[in-house]
């Protein structure tokens, strides 16, 4: 499976083939596999960040035994967290679903005590889970989307680049925000009514979230010129 990893260290964007078996990258011994960062995504491309991958592994050292991950990765067409960007961008992960409350509880403290996610949802809000995620820094909108532009390089590509193929687009998902990107983006916005910049801020990602949420895992669902 491929998966492409954007380190924020060097802004690049790194490539590895690894089986369901193998660890993630930037994990250590077999503390998170592919196969359970996949989850149940039916795809055949994962994305995620080195500093959500060193995150994981920290949480993973500092607890002292396995973390059983229920849900992490989610194309955004496979829909399942609404309007909520984490997921999608593979920086995110729900945790300890088949645990007894304690051990949730355990985790929970730990993970906001570390202090290396963004953001540790309150226990109350996960009744069966426990949720952490590295958040994006300056959303253009509330679900965390980034403004992203030609020239931008990030996870958040990944997620425009893939909505946009499955309606119709034939753009490599390699998370660089090129003139292909840009083209595709401006056919977009042309065809919903949106200001034609070939920006994709706030409007555009409400508009694509809107449509490509959900709409299932087929090819081309709706195609647009
Ligand atoms: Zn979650």
């Amino acid at each position: 499976m491929l998966i492409l990893v954007y380190n924020e260290d060097t802004n690049n964007i790194e490539k590895y083939n690894r089986s369901f078996g193998d660890p993630m990258p930037y994990i250590n011994n077999k503390y998170l596999i592919v196969k359970e960062f996949k989850s149940n995504s039916r795809t055949t491309i994962l994305w995620t960040t080195k500093k959500t991958m060193i995150a994981f592994n920290n949480t993973r050292v500092r607890f002292q035994k396995g973390i059983y991950v229920g849900y992490a990765f989610k194309r955004i067409f496979e829909g399942g967290h609404s309007g909520q960007s984490q997921h999608y961008a593979g920086t995110c992960f729900d945790c300890g679903q088949i645990w007894t409350y304690s051990k949730r509880k355990e985790l929970y403290n730990l993970a906001r005590k570390i202090n290396v996610w963004s953001y540790v949802e309150p226990i109350a809000e996960t009744p069966t889970w426990i949720h952490f995620d590295k958040r994006n820094k300056n959303p253009a909108c509330s679900a965390g989307f980034p403004l992203i532009k030609q020239g931008s390089k990030n996870t958040y590509v990944m997620i425009l680049q893939d909505a946009l193929n499955n309606m119709g687009r034939f753009l490599s998902i390699d998370g660089i925000f090129g003139k292909n990107t840009k083209d595709a983006v401006i056919n977009f916005q042309r065809y919903y009514g949106l200001s034609v910049d070939g920006i994709v801020g706030c409007n555009t990602w409400r508009k694509l979230v809107d449509i490509a949420n959900g709409m299932g895992v087929s090819n081309y669902t709706k195609y647009y010129s």
